[in-house]
């Protein structure tokens, strides 16, 4: 028997989607097909913005209170298949059991977070703004909101906007990657279970075809997007064009400076972890580190050693360190910005071409790769690789590491691993990076936090999560009130 065909769920129902468009979704750690997915059409995502257009006035007026109880019940199934949904992510992204369970530990805060809807989301109000005149600023939910999610953390990204947008009293549509479905799809099996009015949630999976049809649709307020720079520039574009709100989180190329009075022992394990954790496929991971002066020589040798000790395989084992890559195009990519590596004539200090994992022929395996000696120019440098590959630039001092990160066109983390107070302030004051770690090589806001990201790295105003998430999801209102 095949794999089964993911269905979409729209209006409160699971449909069968009637596209003959599918794709095969695999297990990277052994090449097996899990699912299929279907490329949903237009018209099945003008039935999901209509049963989630359809539901928006009686999920409004529904009392914030209320829609708080919600999350508290979606946190509590959260929970009850907390390891289920684990394994789900690592079974189709490959990332280690251990990083599978963080993330759905994250989705889960964001649904706590949200739960605080009654207070988050209150307005403010001024007496006499004139003689017996008042003013009230009211806060209020705006219609239908959607989500373009990408593969690397494909549990939690949607719930950096979903359980906000929906908190606020709007309806929503969850767009995941067509590379790892799976797990939104168990997710929604407990927003099934959640009992929400039918079209308040829906799910139409998709790629490119389905993402035009949201983003032209006239019924959509606004898109929440994660993904690739390229991508997201021009949803952003595409949005703006039909007049909806978007916030785009894309692509990244993070630097982790290291002076020489860093504590070398534990800046080597975090650097390990920032460069090698999900397999380097983080939108917070490290590619570059820029060693200063004479740390250059002893950090290099310590991160080759740790690096090369590093488990690969099934990332179910839970002895395993590093699971493989998403997919076999993402294999063969990174591979070839290892072979661009070495004929820009960096040097190759830690191959991870052609490693073999015993009982697994099939896996998308490459190991811990580090290559010294790149310079700022390399395409290695500046492109994102999205992959296991490290690359050491040595510099003269702090102000060259800082002028390199200043010249990259991504925005979205920075990390210094220093004891030097005064180089930490400065890094933190300077560097233009959403996210910055000071002795931290995963700078990760908690959900009460906005996920920033700069430059390249972020297209709009207001990230997902937090305060940003709120002001996102609803529009200001103003009242100004006489009485005779
Ligand atoms: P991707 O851009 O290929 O795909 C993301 C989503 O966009 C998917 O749902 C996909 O179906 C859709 N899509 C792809 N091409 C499209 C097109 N031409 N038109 C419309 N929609 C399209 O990204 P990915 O490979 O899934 O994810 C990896 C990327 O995401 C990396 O660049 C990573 O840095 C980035 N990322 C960023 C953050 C952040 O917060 N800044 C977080 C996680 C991942």
């Amino acid at each position: 028997m095949g794999a089964i065909v993911l269905k979409n769920y729209i209006g409160g129902e699971w449909v069968a989607s009637q596209s003959s468009e599918i794709l095969d979704v695999h297990n990277p750690a052994n090449g097996e097909v899990i699912a299929r997915v279907p490329l949903s059409t237009a018209e099945e995502v003008n039935q999901a913005v209509a049963a989630a257009k359809e539901v928006f006035w009686e999920w409004r007026e529904t009392p914030p209170l209320i829609r708080s109880r919600y999350m508290f019940r979606l946190k509590e199934l959260m929970e009850e298949r907390f390891e289920e949904l684990a394994r789900t992510v690592t079974r189709e992204h490959g990332k280690i059991i251990d990083e599978a369970r963080g993330e759905v530990r994250r989705a889960i805060e964001n649904v706590e977070a949200a739960a605080g809807i009654p207070s988050l989301m209150m307005g403010y109000n001024a007496e006499d703004i004139a003689v017996g005149i008042d003013e009230d600023c009211v806060v209020q939910p705006v219609g239908v909101f959607c989500c373009v999610a990408p593969f690397n953390f494909p549990a939690m990204v949607p719930f950096w906007f979903m359980p906000y947008a929906i908190a606020c009293g709007n309806t929503y549509i969850v767009k995941p990657s067509e590379v790892c479905p799976t797990s939104q799809n168990q997710l929604f099996e407990l927003l099934d279970e959640v009992d929400f009015p039918p079209g308040v949630l829906n799910l139409v999976n998709g790629a490119k075809g389905v993402v035009d049809a949201l983003l032209t649709h006239p019924d959509v307020a606004g898109v929440s997007f994660v993904g690739s720079t390229p991508v997201g520039k021009y949803i952003y574009a595409t949005a703006a064009a039909n007049g909806k709100r978007a916030q785009c989180q894309a692509g990244a190329k993070n630097c982790l400076v290291v002076t020489p009075d860093a504590v070398l022992d534990r800046t080597v394990a975090a650097i390990l972890t920032s460069a090698f954790g999900t397999a380097g496929q983080r939108c917070l991971s490290g590619a570059l580190v820029l060693a200063v002066g004479e740390v250059y020589e002893p950090l290099k040798a310590l991160l080759v050693e740790e690096a090369s000790r590093l488990k690969v395989g099934d990332g179910l084992d839970d002895t395993v360190q590093m699971g493989p890559v998403v997919s076999r195009k993402a294999l063969d990519r990174i591979l070839g910005y290892i072979e661009k590596g070495l004929e820009e004539g960096a040097e190759l200090v830690l191959d991870g071409r052609g490693v073999q994992v015993e009982g697994y022929p099939n896996g998308y395996f490459v190991a811990p790769t580090i290559f010294d000696k790149v310079r700022p120019e390399m395409v290695i440098a500046r492109d994102e690789i999205f992959g296991p590959v490290l690359g050491i630039i040595p510099v003269a001092d702090f102000e060259e590491a800082l002028s390199i990160i200043a010249n990259i066109p991504y925005g979205n983390a920075a990390s210094l691993f220093t004891s030097s107070g005064k180089w930490a302030r400065e890094f933190k004051y300077r560097v233009r990076c959403g996210n910055i770690g000071i002795n931290i090589g995963i700078a990760a806001p908690i959900a009460t936090f906005p996920f920033s990201g700069m430059k390249n790295s972020f297209f709009g105003d207001l990230h997902g999560q937090g305060q940003d998430a709120i002001q996102f999801f609803t529009d200001r209102k103003v009242v100004i009130t006489r009485w005779f």
